[in-house]
């Protein structure tokens, strides 16, 4: 089928509008629209950064700037679509006000001062400035006395390298990304459930189910091409397909829903319990005994576990913060708490003394009859007068509307995909939740079937692939390893051919407890990586002041001068997606690469350069001798002369052995696949930039 330019602009408007809408149109029209040569333009497949969907996009470039986007019609993720936001990816690279030089607050000297106005300065005198204060917190404090910010949005590559520098070279697991505000109660749902951290689900599921439950996700808006893919199957058969939106506020998925549920704040827990209660009293032959026997283990756990926030007593709250924290300790039961916690003992004006803070993941066996005694107070009627979120809604009307969602998850060869997003997530009491949404579609033998599954939707580009899979969270290393597992700690040090013993078994210090450690001096130096954690946490305000307020030296990388570049002493600048070498993981743990298609812009450079080249600023003997680790006893052992017996010399830097190795050298550029294309990183690319030795950047000549 031949196509002219209008007509593909046609298509290409007539695409976009749709998805924006959260509307899909015909597969026959988006096959029709190529990518139609343009004067001097190359196309390339590439990947849009702005969620965890992982569209695939097409980048044509001229004259070495990005002029064109549209979806790849050959993405298996968005079929030629994409939402508003894909379509800004090239243009969001060019704004008026991106960070061009690195930048530091200097005094009338010309030297770095707390309180100075930021100055441009040569990545050579940032570097100096930046290993010198790593080197004063490492001096003083240890290897915990250093972190990193780190995020969802690095590419695979970038967040590799930097759990390597930190785990391996620095020995320090306090490098935990902003994926922990979003996923934490996922992560530990999957944990507790699966024994693994991954979501289960997969995008092919929309099409083959007959139901569609949303939780506590905005699809339309938030994810609007997988919600277009909804709006097909929908389409494609209206009276068999379901779609039921369960908010608490009407949002645009009600605009497709079947049925639309707005419950109060955090009665969604209540409302999964319903329906399990539903299954195991009433309708126990819709349950998947087989499955359940084979497979099922009941567990239960604490419930005065506290909410993670810290002891009210602490000198940096204000009388109004201390109100909140003051549940952290001990909380009044509740009319409604008083029927749901009854089979523990507890009475309405109880007190719970949050007595397992320490062990909130404490769980243990039960039986299915306990099981059971603990869903007996989630009767609908209980339920909907708890649940009800719309004060105009009749109560009658909202209680018919909980049996027959009920009832679609139960009714026998009916399909149902349960999506959540943040609703669940955040949540004060996110880890149940999530746990409850297994239980109900493995009661009723209704996960990782085709069409059937529990699916918890990212919202970062990268919050699996790279957050999870590749170690930068506190507590892991790569592969889905744990820093705290001697034998996944001896799996990664032959890896990474490194002494036995490098690597700390202490779980480092998590994304909030950085602002803590931060506020308490515990940290003194931290670097904020591909996020902007100053603004997206919650009581921000609280942390900007903390963080301008203390002792210690804040690096920000960015692309653009974000709030945290605010609270920086040191701001670098970055490379943007299209600028790099780089791969991301989506929610259905699908991979996609990409090249660097221009140059960066201004003397900004890659993150995984800026990290590699402060790498070159530390020697083993810096980093490799006995560490004292508060709360490891012993600290970390000396581990030079091992490292002797491997062939290393103490006067070796962490670039020379943890990155410019004959492992990583064997992938040496150029390299075929990336003819036609820059790499800043392995080869320069004609900017000639003044490196962090004051020299031109030249390349390190090999792929990080
Ligand atoms: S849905 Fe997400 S990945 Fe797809 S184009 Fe929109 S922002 Fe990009």
């Amino acid at each position: 089928m031949s196509i002219n330019r209008r007509d593909f602009v046609k298509t290409t408007a007539v695409a976009a509008a749709a998805t924006a809408v959260g509307m899909t149109i015909p597969k026959s029209l988006l096959a029709s629209a190529p990518g139609i040569p343009e004067g001097g333009w190359r196309w390339d497949k590439s990947v849009c950064r702005f969620c965890g969907t992982g569209c695939g996009i097409m980048l044509a470039t001229k004259d070495g700037k990005i002029v064109a986007v549209k979806g790849d019609p050959a993405a298996p993720v968005n079929r030629g679509l994409n939402c508003i936001k894909g379509y800004f990816n090239a243009k969001i690279m060019y704004g008026a006000d991106r960070l061009k030089q690195p930048l530091m607050r200097l005094d009338a000297n010309g030297n770095f001062s707390k309180n100075g106005k930021f100055k441009p300065v040569s990545w050579k005198v940032a570097y100096d400035e930046m290993e010198k204060q790593m080197r004063r917190s490492l001096d003083e404090l240890g290897p915990t006395g250093i972190a990193v910010f780190g995020s969802g949005q690095y590419t695979v590559q970038e967040g590799y390298a930097m759990a390597k520098l930190m785990k391996a070279g620095f020995r320090s697991n306090n490098l935990d990304p902003n994926a922990r505000h979003c996923m934490a109660s996922a992560v530990v749902g999957f944990i507790q459930t699966f024994g693994i951290d991954e979501p289960a689900g997969c995008y092919d599921d929309i099409e083959l189910t007959d139901t569609v439950v949303t939780w506590g996700a905005n699809m339309a808006e938030m994810h609007p091409i997988l919600w277009s893919r909804v709006t097909d199957r929908k389409l494609s058969d209206p009276d068999r397909v379901k779609i039921i939106n369960l908010s608490t506020y009407t949002n645009r998925c009600s605009d497709l829903a079947d049925i639309e549920i707005i419950f109060k704040p955090h009665t969604d827990l209540a409302i999964w319990n319903y329906i399990a209660r539903e299954i195991v009293y009433n309708n126990p032959e819709s349950m998947d005994q087989d499955f359940i026997d084979k497979y099922m283990q009941f567990a239960t756990g604490f419930v005065d576990t506290g909410y993670g926030m810290r002891k009210p007593d602490h000198k940096g709250f204000t009388d109004l913060e201390r109100q909140t924290v003051k549940k952290e300790v001990s909380k009044k039961i509740s009319k409604e708490e008083a029927v749901t916690l009854g089979y523990l003992g507890y009475k309405e004006g109880d007190t719970l003394e949050m007595k397992h803070r320490a062990s909130a993941n404490g769980h243990w066996a039960i039986t299915f009859e306990e099981f059971k005694k603990g869903l007996e107070p989630y009767t609908l009627n209980f339920v909907a007068g708890l649940a009800k979120g719309d004060p105009e809604e009749d109560l009658a009307s909202f209680r018919v509307k909980l049996k027959l969602l009920a009832s679609l998850y139960m009714e026998q060869n009916r399909k149902v995909v349960s999506f959540w997003t943040m609703g669940m997530n955040q949540h004060t009491r996110g880890v149940w939740v999530n746990e409850q949404a297994y239980m109900v579609h493995f009661l009723l033998g209704k996960q990782a079937k085709p069409g059937n599954g529990a699916f918890s939707l990212t919202g970062q580009p990268s919050a699996c692939g790279t957050a999870r899979e590749v170690g930068t969270f506190s507590h892991r290393l790569p592969a889905d390893m744990v820093v705290a597992n001697p034998k996944h700690r001896e799996v990664s040090e032959k890896l990474w051919k490194l002494p036995e013993g490098t690597l700390n078994p202490k779980v480092g210090t998590h994304i909030m407890k950085i602002f803590r450690d931060l506020e308490d001096e515990k940290i003194k130096f931290a670097w904020v990586n591909v996020c902007n954690p100053f603004m997206g946490t919650a009581n921000a305000n609280h942390w900007l002041k903390t963080a301008r307020k203390m002792d210690n030296f804040i690096v920000v990388s960015d692309s653009y001068p974000g709030v945290s570049a605010k609270v920086a002493d040191l701001v670098l600048p970055v490379a943007m997606i299209y600028e790099k070498w780089g791969a991301y993981g989506n929610a259905e743990r699908r991979t996609q690469h990409w090249k660097q298609q221009v140059v960066p812009v201004g003397s900004a450079m890659p993150d995984l350069w800026q990290y590699i080249e402060i790498s070159k600023r530390f020697k083993l003997k810096d980093v490799w001798g006995a560490k004292n680790i508060p709360g490891l006893e012993g600290g970390l052992p000396d581990v030079l002369d091992k490292a002797r017996d491997m062939g290393y010399d103490p006067e070796d830097t962490l670039y020379d052995v943890l990155f410019a190795n004959e492992d990583a050298k064997s992938y040496a550029w150029p390299d075929p696949i990336g003819e036609g294309f820059s790499n800043t990183e392995a080869a320069g690319d004609g900017r000639e930039i003044i490196g962090t030795n004051d020299e031109e950047w030249k390349g390190y000549g090999f792929f990080i």
